[in-house]
């Protein structure tokens, strides 16, 4: 027998899966209490919390000293805060704002907070706080603050003379501060040992990336200024990582398992249909359609994104498209996102192909029985070549006869979850996805990923910028004057009614009634001012859309249910009434109602933004045309936190990447995923099970069908 061996105890070894599955709770000093206020910022479970990663880092070398500052200047101070008491004059009982007596081991300085009285409770004597603001000369110096945050004192945050310090500034709420949350972050390190990585070695190595344990460390308690630089780096990388991996993934799959059919046929119906047309296309018309031929074309299936701005005639592009697959004996869907465009498309595409023999067949929620059972027999029995509908196209009892290509119009109103529902119908169609909503580079290559991207990159001739103007309340009523002009001329006009949120449904019916009333008995007695919203029956709709288009109603007032894709080329006006409620992109595509027809457009924003963001978002729209231009500004006033709504993504937010700061970091991301998944199609090496499950759990059920045997 030999001597025993020595005993070596290896350090404890974790997963990110483990600790997500681990509550918050099973940190030493998170009782129930502090579990709920966990629970607010988004902090769950183990997992979330160590990736409860700061918002950023204020480095030290940068802020002043409270010694040095000027009468005037912008500035911000890291401080101890002495004491608190309320300042302004209370009203019923309440002090309207408090001030902080601040000191830094240079100087003192009282700073003033208006409103957020929750934070005085935090604010207690020794907290440290880094706050912005403006030094001013009122009753003595103060800092009049625009910013205050609380931070673990900075002494207990790595020091190092030459690289300078960093705190970290964490987000946190009135029931948890920056201190307490550090205290429990450093606890939750402590106890759940080393975290192993889901990035493969190799992938780390070839990237020059530390790995997650150390980044997590780093970003919480940095030390030196260039290891908190990768650290960051790293975090930003693996959430960009897996998302790319992710969707190299899905498009492998498809690619695997979904073999494709050719299917284009010989032109008889396509070329009559675009000799047919009352225009010629433009040169990235041609270009798209010859790109979606090309995918039809090929034995690989097709998956496009087709994006164009608003007006750019993506609709002719579908029709050519459905036309090929249908002379070639396949039937082609066209799915829009409301019925008010459905109607519209069947419309146009049917008068546009009435000297055709092609079927053409719409398919709503609304429809009768009877007119349901009759469009379904239809696409069941083959006859419909062409179906246009809503949602309805995919629930269930919708059986194709020969489904060849779907084409999703209006794209991010629908969700990615919604673009596997086909397949999973056990049919594998060709896809098209259109969208107007312009997509950033970075955006598209997250959220589309996996889809191969045309762009319509030029407007019909013609086509002259919407003169765009922001008015309040009081010039309301000019608008309507120059409204008026536009109508004395023959031309049509839209009015927006301000939007309301989901649950004040009813109110908004009510609100556009009183608006419809309003303008036809008191603005343009003497004209037809018609109405439409959402709670309206598909056979009103229906009927006021026709009177608009025909130009028997010269006003309509709507709901965003015209956001979409509605084309009355006679429309020459829009007046969007509470503007400050609608985002940028939802305003492009209002204003894009009236950007269709050869008269000079007008566009009249009435609205009170009440916050900067808003009053931004307004004076983008009335600078800018370009909807590229304007998504980029639509980023950069948001952030980047709410870009992946759940509504509009499907997919989780990201919570440390910036898709426009990192954009290099995204294609380096992608560039890595994409060729690791080309070397091992589902992740099924043992190497790559802990990102596999990565994946999975980072993208949720949106990806679980992946990764089905
Ligand atoms: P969107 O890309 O917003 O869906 P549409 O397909 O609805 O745009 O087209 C907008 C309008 O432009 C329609 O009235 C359409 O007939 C017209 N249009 C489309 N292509 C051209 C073209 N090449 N030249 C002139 N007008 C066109
Ligand atoms: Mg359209």
């Amino acid at each position: 027998m030999p001597a025993s061996l020595p005993r070596v105890t290896l350090p404890e070894r974790t997963t990110l899966t483990a600790l997500r599955g681990r509550a918050t709770t099973e940190v030493p000093g998170v009782g129930p209490k502090v579990a709920g206020w966990l629970a607010e910022l988004g902090v769950e479970s183990v997992a979330d919390l160590i990736q409860h990663y700061p918002a950023r880092h204020e480095d030290l070398s940068n802020v002043k000293k409270i010694a040095d500052l000027r009468v005037g200047e912008k500035a911000t101070v890291v401080g101890r805060v002495m004491s608190t008491r309320p300042v302004g004059r209370p009203v019923r009982g309440r002090s309207p704002g408090f001030s902080a007596q601040l000191y830094d081991g240079t100087g003192y300085i009282p700073a003033t907070v208006w409103g957020r009285q929750w934070l005085v409770g935090q604010l207690v004597e020794d907290t440290w706080v880094v706050v912005s603001g403006e030094v001013q000369r009122r009753y003595g110096i103060q800092l009049a603050t625009k910013s205050i945050e609380v931070v673990d004192d900075p002494a207990s945050t790595g020091d190092n003379a030459h690289a300078g310090r960093f705190v970290p500034v964490y987000p946190s709420n009135r029931g948890i501060n920056a201190r307490r949350v550090r205290t429990l972050i450093h606890r939750a390190l402590d106890e759940c040992g080393y975290i192993l990585d889901p990035l493969p070695a190799g992938v780390l190595a070839e990237h020059g990336l530390p790995t997650l344990h150390d980044a997590i460390q780093e970003v919480h308690f940095p030390e030196e200024r260039g290891r908190l630089k990768r650290a960051m780096r790293r975090l930003i990388f693996h959430e960009l990582f897996v998302l790319q991996a992710g969707l190299a993934v899905r498009k492998s799959r498809v690619e695997l398992e979904e073999t494709g059919r050719s299917h284009t046929g010989d032109g008889r119906l396509l070329n009559p249909y675009l000799k047919g047309l009352p225009f010629g296309l433009t040169g990235a018309q041609e270009r798209v359609i010859e790109e979606a031929l090309e995918d039809l074309r090929s034995e690989r299936p097709m998956r496009r994104l087709v994006q164009g701005d608003v007006g750019s005639g993506k609709t002719v592009v579908a029709v050519a498209a459905l036309l090929s697959v249908v002379e070639a004996g396949g039937q082609g869907a066209l799915m829009a996102p409301t019925e008010v465009l459905a109607e519209q498309h069947y419309l146009s595409v049917s008068a546009a192909l009435s000297e055709l023999p092609v079927e053409v067949v719409l398919l709503t929620g609304s429809q009768t029985a009877a007119e349901r059972r009759e469009a379904l027999e239809r696409v069941a029995g083959g006859e419909a070549g062409i179906v246009i509908g809503t949602h309805a196209l995919i629930q269930k009892g919708v059986e194709f006869d020969n489904l060849a290509l779907v084409v999703v119009d209006e794209q991010h109103r629908f969700g990615v979850g919604q673009r596997t529902d086909f397949r999973e119908k056990g049919v594998t169609p060709d896809t098209m996805v259109m969208t107007a909503t312009p997509i950033p580079r970075t955006l598209s290559l997250t959220l589309y990923g996996d889809l191969e991207v045309s762009v319509i990159d030029e407007l019909p001739p013609g086509r002259q910028p919407v003169e765009t103007v922001l008015t309040g309340v009081e010039g309301r009523m000019d608008a309507y004057e120059a409204v008026r002009e536009e109508l004395k001329e023959g031309r049509q006009a839209y009015v927006i009614c301000p939007l309301v949120e989901e649950s004040e449904a009813l109110e908004d019916v009510r609100s556009a009634e009183e608006l419809q009333e309003e303008l036809a008995e008191e603005v343009f007695p003497e004209r037809r001012v018609g109405l439409l919203h959402g709670r309206m029956s598909a056979a009103d709709k229906r009927e006021t859309m026709a009177a608009f288009r025909d130009g028997e109603i010269q006003v309509l007032v709507a709901t965003v249910v015209v956001e979409v894709g509605v084309d009355v080329p006679n429309a020459s006006a829009i007046v969007i009434e509470g503007a400050e409620r609608f985002g940028l992109s939802q305003l492009h595509q209002l204003r894009g109602r009236v950007c269709r027809g050869l008269h000079p457009p007008k566009c009249f924003l009435v609205g009170e933004p009440k916050t900067d963001d808003s009053r931004e978002r307004l004076e983008a729209l009335c600078e800018h045309q370009d909807g590229f231009k304007l998504s980029e500004e639509d980023l950069r006033i948001r952030g980047e936190g709410t870009l992946f709504g759940a509504r509009q993504s499907g997919m989780t937010d990201l919570k440390v990447a910036n898709l426009l700061r990192d954009m290099e970091i995204l294609v380096e991301a992608r560039r890595a995923a994409f060729s690791l998944v080309a070397g091992d199609k589902k992740l099924g090496k043992t190497e790559h099970r802990p990102l596999r499950r990565e994946i999975r759990e980072l993208l949720g059920s949106n990806v679980e069908w992946l990764f089905k045997e």
